[in-house]
């Protein structure tokens, strides 16, 4: 069976899907048995390499979540919504209720941590591009699997990981539940 290769990426989420993903614990020693991680918060890779299995944590909440999902898309065989900010938006699309503006206007200047000028302390750094409303990745690009949960469960991500990397499709229907975290 031909090795395989894996990404993970950290969108508009809290990054507990990936604490999630670690928490599989010495099972990833099965998955570096069939499978490189090639991208990923813990790896340092500057541009998106073709994978055959993308992980994708959070929601798209900017111009730059949704390029960067489009690239991920094109360059993924399999895309995988990890957690319910991927899957429906969840805690992310809070900020829907409110005009962009305001948000963007709260968080880069009235904000009691800011320094009143539109900078968090260490800036200058670049204004997000926000879009209009925050939106689960399968309104952006086509996902092949969903992995709900906040966050899901490492069983869950293993179980699902490890069909894909064997060649088999994960059954996720009521015989095995998930499992959330
Ligand atoms: S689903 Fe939950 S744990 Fe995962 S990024 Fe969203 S808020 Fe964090």
């Amino acid at each position: 069976m031909k090795r395989k290769t894996i990404a993970t990426v950290w969108l508009g989420g809290c990054s507990g899907c990936h604490m999630s993903l670690l928490d599989i614990d010495e099972r990833i020693l099965e998955v570096a048995k069939l499978a490189d991680i090639l991208k990923s918060p813990i790896v340092d890779g500057k541009e998106f390499p073709e994978v055959d299995v993308a992980l994708v944590e959070g929601s798209v909440t900017s111009d730059e979540h949704q390029h960067e999902l489009e690239v991920i898309r094109q360059k993924s065989k399999i895309l995988i919504s990890l957690g319910d900010c991927a899957v429906t938006s969840n805690v992310t699309s809070m900020r829907n209720q409110f005009n962009k503006e305001d948000v963007l206007n709260y968080a880069y200047k009235e904000a009691i941590s800011n320094d009143g000028q539109g900078q968090m302390p260490g800036g200058p750094w670049p204004l997000l591009h926000l879009i209009e409303k925050v939106v689960p990745l399968h309104e952006v690009v086509k996902v092949d699997y969903f992995i709900p949960g906040c966050p899901p469960s490492a069983d869950t991500i293993f179980y699902v990981l490890f069909e894909l990397l064997n060649d088999r499709i994960p059954d996720l229907s009521a015989e095995r539940k998930l499992k959330y975290g």
